[in-house]
């Protein structure tokens, strides 16, 4: 079974005026941003209404002071990375799941050390402002006060996520325990909670600060049930996703077909990725994100896996019914994100298969698109990738061999496919001069990029290199 390349039925070009997305999501991005700067103010506001500054003045009142501050801007920063990971779908569709991770890394990061150098502070200034004494006062503070051995036991929780989520140690880990443990941080939020309410004189001392923050909470909570709990179920329920086979694609890599009801009313884009769980025996309670590797046509849906350990190894035996849970659509690598009328797609092994769909799913005349594989043994989808060339006038590149080397994102064999201009001849060409010569217009054209990690670091430095604005190029990587 193979896809067919389907003619996108809207006529609208998503790079023309009438897609009003982008500006869409320019405004979510630019609302999203000014609420956590107003939410800090806010509170900061209050503080220092209460007293906050005036109390600096003294040593063990300005210890008690700076502890209150940094504990409040430690808690919305703790309820905002709780809803930068909630799949709300305006800020999936504004930033893109790569930007929220990397964004709930530093908020995360930052309200852990704010919330360490609260307990600190508040502890210190408690105990008089006698280091000795800090300890035993933790101790009381800890037993004698409503909620905050509650407090401690999230603190705790919190401590084991971010210890886990530190670089060196997050290699150390496999990824399906590192998800279990990062669970923990919604206990350790939630359990900060009665604190805050039962001793916390900020959120009790008027009832703007008593809304503000039921409100915070509430809205986190409510955005965490019903996006990332709520909402899969939902669609799981509805569409009831069953495999229809796998096929083989290239050695270690397949394709795998899905059918179910009313397809048309799941909102996917060609280039997108979901998260999918196969009830086909043990191991159906990991999710593993798939892109889709064809442009969804309301009645089917492709993804292409690469095997690399057990849950990919486990897709090449699926059988034909197996029932599938879904949760997604996510991320920016679709029609969304274009703002301009020329593309470019670069992509790197099993990294192609949103770039294969994007191919296909977006609107572009002869010549405005150009395909970039980068691949060492075989390409992926030739055929297909063929057929668009002859019906749609895709540019098509195929950089074929092993990396040049750990500086270039190129293949030894540079540029065998139609189009290839540099690296004929004896002379090294350096991987931006080979990327101009081939497209020279690339500054003023969107261009979508997938691939491993590192690979797709050294495409963006030549992208930067060759004049690309940040915000046209349109990345994301196959890793957690
Ligand atoms: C946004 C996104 C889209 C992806 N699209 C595709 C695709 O279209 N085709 C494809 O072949 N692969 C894709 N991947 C990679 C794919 O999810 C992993 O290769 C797969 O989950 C590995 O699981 P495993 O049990 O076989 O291997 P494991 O041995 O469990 O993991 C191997 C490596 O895969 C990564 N990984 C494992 N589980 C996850 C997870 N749930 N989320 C993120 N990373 C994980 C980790 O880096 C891990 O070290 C995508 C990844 C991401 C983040």
């Amino acid at each position: 079974m193979t896809a067919t390349i389907a003619r996108p039925e809207s006529t609208a070009h998503p790079a023309d005026a009438t897609d009003h997305r982008p500006r869409l999501d320019e405004a979510v991005r630019v609302g999203a941003t000014a609420v956590l700067w107003l939410a800090l103010l806010l509170v900061t506001y209050w503080w220092v209404a209460g007293g906050g500054l005036q109390d600096l003045g003294g040593w063990e009142s300005g210890l008690t002071s700076l502890g209150r501050v940094t504990g409040l801007v430690a808690s919305v920063l703790l309820l905002a990375q709780v809803v930068l990971m909630a799949r709300v779908p305006p800020l999936e569709a504004a930033f893109g799941q790569d930007r929220l991770a990397r964004t709930h890394r530093l908020v995360g990061f930052t309200s852990f050390n704010l919330m360490l150098t609260h307990i600190v502070l508040i502890t210190w200034g408690y105990a008089a402002g006698e280091l000795t004494r800090t300890p035993g006062t933790l101790w009381d503070l800890t037993v004698d006060y409503p909620g905050m051995l509650l407090a401690v036991a999230g603190t705790l929780c919190l401590c084991l996520v971010v210890a886990t989520s530190i670089r060196a140690a997050r290699r150390r880990v496999r990824y399906e325990s590192w998800h279990l443990l990062h669970l923990y941080a919604y206990l350790g939020v939630g359990l900060a909670l009665p604190h805050q309410l039962w001793t916390g004189q900020e959120l009790l001392s008027s009832t703007g600060r008593t809304v503000f923050w039921w409100t915070a909470w509430a809205v986190t909570a409510a955005a965490v049930l019903t996006w990332r709990v709520a909402l899969p179920v939902w669609r799981s329920t509805r569409h009831a996703l069953r495999v229809t086979s796998v096929v083989p694609e290239a050695p270690g890599v397949v394709s795998v077909y899905l059918s179910g009801r009313r397809l048309d009313r799941l909102p996917l884009e060609a280039g997108q990725f979901c998260n999918w769980r196969f009830l086909s025996g043990p191991g159906w309670t990991r999710s593993h994100p798939y892109s889709l590797s064809a442009a969804p046509d309301g009645r089917s849906l492709r993804i292409t896996v690469q095997v690399v350990g057990d849950g990919s190894a486990a897709v090449t035996s699926l059988r034909p019914g197996t029932r599938v849970l879904v949760e997604g659509p996510y991320g920016r690598l679709s029609a969304r994100a274009r703002t301009r009328r020329r593309v470019v797609l670069i992509g790197a092994g099993v990294g192609t298969a949103p770039l294969r769909a994007l191919a296909e799913g977006l609107t572009y005349a002869p010549g405005e698109a150009v395909y970039v594989e980068r691949y060492t043994d075989a390409p992926l989808f030739v055929r297909e990738i063929d057929t668009l060339a002859r019906e749609r006038g895709l540019r098509v590149l195929r950089l074929s061999g092993r990396r040049r080397s750990a500086d270039s994102w190129l293949g030894s064999d540079l540029g065998s496919g139609p189009g290839s201009g540099p690296g004929s001849g004896s002379e090294p060409v350096a991987d931006l001069d080979a990327l101009r010569s081939w497209i020279p217009d690339i500054a003023e054209c969107d261009v979508y990029v997938c691939g491993p990690d590192g690979w797709t670091d050294l495409v963006r430095r030549d992208l930067a290199g060759a004049g690309l604005p940040d915000d046209r190029l349109h990345l994301e990587t196959f890793s957690w």
